[in-house]
């Protein structure tokens, strides 16, 4: 046993995050020893806030701490436009950009046989319930320029062009492979402007 209990149960809660190894994990538990209670209890409870206060808005599927949530209940927002991200990250990468006006819908994912994740584990189904009126003129597709991006905005233009409904693609101005969430301003601002209909 290399660590006292308390101080390896918190390492190993550090070394469950996402990016996190042995090694920061282990500094990241001493720097919590080192704080002084209140802001120990501060950090801890700025945790447990976040994950009672948020959850997800019952339209768009983005995190929210209120239902609808701020943009889907919004006026000035164009609600005739949807635009289909993978995850909530990816809204608040378009919403930095400040050029879009219409609303979003969150899939929380994307369509990958190989990993076994198929059309209902995704929120295509809620995607479709939000255009059953005649109120959404387009859906602009923003998956990630990936296999898994590509394939899910294919199969979601094939459900979607029997309803009439005008299906546009962001562009590639953005890396191929990588991440819609750090895209900077500019490359998704071109991306967006250069988006297509398919
Ligand atoms: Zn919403």
């Amino acid at each position: 046993m290399q660590y006292i209990a308390p101080l390896a149960n918190l390492i190993e809660h550090f070394r469950a995050l996402p990016g996190i190894g042995q090694k920061t994990a282990v500094r990241l538990a001493y720097h919590v020893l080192d704080m002084d209670p209140a802001q120990a209890r501060a950090l801890a409870s700025a945790i447990i806030d976040a994950k009672e206060k948020i959850g997800y808005c019952n339209t768009c599927f983005n995190l929210s701490d209120q239902n609808p949530c701020a943009i889907c209940a919004s006026d000035e927002r164009d609600h005739s436009v949807i635009c289909v991200v993978e995850q909530p990250q990816d809204v608040a990468a378009m919403e930095r950009m400040r050029d879009y006006q219409g609303v979003y819908h969150v899939l929380h994912g994307a369509l990958s046989p190989l990993e076994g994740i198929g059309p209902s584990d995704i929120r295509i189904k809620e995607l479709l319930g939000r255009l059953q009126d005649d109120t959404v003129k387009e859906v602009i597709m923003a998956t990630n320029p990936n296999v898994e991006g590509e394939a899910t905005t294919m199969y979601i233009a094939k459900l979607l062009k029997p309803l009439g409904i005008k299906v546009t693609r962001i562009a590639h101005g953005l890396p191929i492979g990588g991440d819609l969430e750090y895209a900077d301003e500019v490359t998704l601002a071109k991306a967006m402007e250069n988006r297509r209909e398919i």
